[in-house]
């Protein structure tokens, strides 16, 4: 990778250009002069010298040296589409950072932000469309324009595409085809929007050629073998109507143009024809060289004199120049009897007509193509008009053919800012695994996406891969990304989402769902309460709990119940408080939100317990690992807990205490059934003992993700494992793990490393 100014100007001085390359430069740079409203020529020259240099040793498939296809590309920006300098330098350099050793850093230090982001822009378009079988072709359309901050993006890869397309033949056939039809569906459709008239038919043209080999063939020889005959007519035809112009005072063009193979192709599947019963494979032009009203009724001047030599067929005829067609077209259409009893078509129009039918300002944008219309196939896009009522995108077609026709000479400045394209700042397309679009608001995070796809699939996520990769379920969604969501089974919607979604249905499920929660919690609480209340041996009605709950400056009992319910509120405080009393001291560190409502339930059982040790004048037992007082001792293997957990101690039937972690799945069950077995319990200070812990892990199944997590584990951190099972589901990897360690300190460094292991989602305590 070079990505050194200083390197890369030593190894430019060093160039050598093959004459043949230098005259394709020179050939470029004239038809830059000859069509763009300003030229830098100096950097046209420089983005040539570091393309050729940058693929210097590629070649193309046809054999060929790569420079040539950027040379082409940007000859093609140049002389087809107009665009301006800047995108003629980004068409030059298109492919570099992409196949080549040159780093988009360095591009951007040699030829400036707009350059470097256009160059980027091509190569961002170009992977998303790789290898990829495109539906939808509306939505693509939409993606592409999307991805594309600058215009001018999109009018490199037009004219890259034509290029490729030119030379689609050193290609497989598998390959042919794809991007054939993916030239069919989809840019060509794109560039009649953008009024790119000329570069819509010749890809039409060359798509036909890969898509029906056959038709395309057998037309092409059929015009060729007739292309003498063709012609001899034309210039049979044209002779007395070009002496009576001139005869006249016309300033005038005529000439025959024949139809494309595509619109041929076209009608002959659409009216049954063979190629020979087809009459209008040409059509006779008039360009008047007049103005404004002189040029109209020149135009129908014209008319008369070309009717008054062969008679018109009156049902043929058609007067856009009276009424335009809603585009903006302007012409008189008519079919006139020619030499032979043949019907030929004719167009008259003036220059500025033909400027705009042919690269059109207001061209074509909102020109249905029927099915029966002109110009229309076999293989025609079923959806050139599916934008029809997107007005933005319609507007955006207008402004960029108006940037198109009228470039603004005198301040180039200006020009390069209007083709900032920031229409899509609404939205974003990205891929499903499938491949298939789905389109989500600016913004949009793993977890809209997964609601989208699925309420199931969003209260289940667990992770997200963008582009195989992971990424943090807050992560705002690009054009373009492929999304996967990993879920599990034991995920609930987490209420932090609230604050990152933006779509309207990711946002209310997941609202519904913390309602929902907070119902079962109110409910919990009550009957938390009633338990406390009736051990208490106290009997409260509903209006002495609301004036009790008041007391304690809850604004409803409902919201006393749901503190009591997800532990943030100790219901012996309220027992207390009732009595009057002031509420009993817990040496217990105040329980944090969202912690288990077990928890305060465990804080206020060894409560008692405590109590009743010291009734017995026996002072809390604390534990070493090893055997202490009379009492064995063992660790609980559902919440394996290690030292620095807050515990308590369970006496079992068989006369050990068993360690239990607070937060233990059994805890509630054991110190609300069995209060009297519980013993209050706290760690030693002890180092050399060894604990067990019990660790889950989730993140995604690649190869060697195990010996990875092992190595952490046993290498890194000196620590055993006594066990380690993995399972992997649909590219999601679990894993079970029990390790030995000697305090919680130790335990969390473990988990924190494991955290960081490239691929894990989460590492968590095993809570069963
Ligand atoms: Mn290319």
């Amino acid at each position: 990778m070079i990505s050194a100014s200083a390197d890369l100007h030593r190894q430019l001085d060093d160039l050598h250009v093959e004459p043949e390359y230098e005259r394709r430069l020179r050939v470029l740079l004239e038809h830059c002069r000859r069509n763009l409203p300003s030229v830098d020529e100096r950097l046209i020259r420089r983005a040539f010298k570091v393309a050729y240099w940058a693929h210097r040793n590629d070649r193309r498939a046809s054999g060929e040296l790569y420079i040539s296809h950027p040379l082409e590309v940007a000859l093609i920006a140049a002389r087809d589409i107009r665009a301006d300098d800047v995108t003629v330098a980004a068409a030059l350099l298109h492919d570099t950072v992409e196949d080549t050793d040159l780093s988009l850093t360095l591009l951007q230090s040699e030829f400036g932000e707009t350059v470097a982001q256009i160059t980027d822009g091509v190569t961002k378009i170009g992977s998303v469309f790789e290898n990829r079988a495109l539906g939808q072709a509306e939505n693509v359309r939409k993606l592409m324009l999307s991805m594309a901050s600058d215009v001018r993006v999109i009018l490199v890869k037009f004219a890259d595409r034509l290029h490729n397309m030119r030379t689609l033949g050193s290609l497989k056939r598998e390959k042919q085809v794809r991007i054939a039809t993916e030239t069919h569906d989809l840019f060509a459709p794109l560039a009649h929007r953008f009024g790119l008239h000329e570069v819509k038919s010749e890809l039409e043209d060359l798509s036909l050629k890969y898509l029906e080999p056959e038709a395309f063939q057998q037309i092409a020889q059929g015009l060729n073998t007739k292309r003498r005959q063709r012609e001899r007519f034309i210039k049979e035809f044209i002779e007395p109507v070009r002496a009576e112009l001139e005869d006249a005072g016309f300033d005038f063009e005529i000439y025959g143009r024949p139809k494309s193979i595509y619109s041929i192709y076209g009608k002959m599947r659409k009216q049954g024809l063979e190629l020979d019963e087809i009459y209008d494979l040409f059509a006779i032009r008039v360009i008047l060289n007049a103005e404004g009203k002189q040029g109209r009724e020149d135009c129908w001047r014209a008319y008369s004199v070309l009717t008054a030599l062969y008679p018109p067929i009156a049902a043929r005829f058609r007067d856009f120049i009276s009424v335009p067609k809603s585009n903006g077209y302007q012409s008189l259409h008519t079919t006139v009897i020619g030499p032979k009893g043949r019907p030929v078509e004719i167009q008259i129009r003036t220059a500025e007509m033909h400027e705009i039918a042919e690269r059109g300002v207001a061209a074509h944008w909102k020109y249905k193509e029927t099915p029966g219309g002109n110009g229309s196939a076999g293989r025609a896009p079923q959806d050139v008009s599916a934008g029809a009522g997107d007005t933005r995108l319609d507007d955006m077609y207008a402004w960029v053919r108006d940037l198109l026709e009228n470039p603004r000479p005198d301040d180039a400045g200006e020009f390069v800012r209007e083709f900032q394209l920031n229409l899509y700042d609404e939205e974003i397309y990205v891929f499903t695994p499938n491949g298939d679009l789905m389109t989500l608001p600016r913004g949009a995070t793993p977890v809209d996406f997964a609601f989208q796809v699925h309420t199931e699939v969003g209260f289940h996520c667990i992770g997200a891969k963008v582009d195989g990769k992971m990424v943090p379920l807050s992560y705002a969604l690009q054009s373009g990304d492929q999304v996967e969501i990993l879920t599990s089974k034991k995920q609930t919607p987490n209420p932090d989402w609230i604050s990152f979604v933006v779509t309207h249905k990711a946002s209310s499920r997941i609202r519904h769902w913390i309602n929902e929660r907070r119902r079962k919690a109110v409910k919990h609480g009550r009957q938390l309460l009633d338990k406390k209340l009736k051990r208490a041996k106290l009997a409260l009605d509903e209006q002495q709990i609301n004036k009790a709950a008041a007391g304690l400056k809850y604004s409803t009992a409902r919201q006393l119940f749901f503190e009591i319910g997800t532990g943030l509120f100790d219901p012996s405080d309220f027992v207390a408080h009732v009595r009057g009393r002031q509420p009993v001291e817990d040496e217990a560190p105040a329980p944090k939100p969202g912690e288990s409502p077990a928890l305060l339930e465990v804080d206020e059982m060894a409560n008692i317990a405590r109590e009743s040790a010291r009734e017995q004048g026996r002072t809390a037992l604390v534990i070493d690992g090893e055997r202490h007082t009379d009492l064995a001792i063992g660790y609980a293997t559902c919440c394996t807990p290690v030292p620095g957990d807050s515990v308590f101690g369970f006496l079992s039937k068989t006369g050990t205490v068993k360690i239990h972690r607070k937060d233990c799945r059994n805890a509630p069950n054991l110190l609300l059934r069995q209060a009297e077995r519980v013993i209050p319990v706290e760690w030693a200070r002890q180092k050399d003992v060894q604990f067990v812990a019990s660790l889950r892990l989730v993140g995604e199944d690649r190869v060697g993700i195990v010996s990875d997590i092992t190595t952490v584990i046993s290498k890194s951190l000196k620590t055993n494992i006594r066990s380690i099972t993995v399972g992997s589901e649909d590219g999601m990897f679990e894993g079970a793990i029990t390790l030995y360690v000697s305090d919680l300190k130790q335990l969390r460094r473990i988990m924190k490393r494991l955290e960081r292991l490239d691929g894990i989602y989460g590492v968590y305590r095993s809570e069963e």
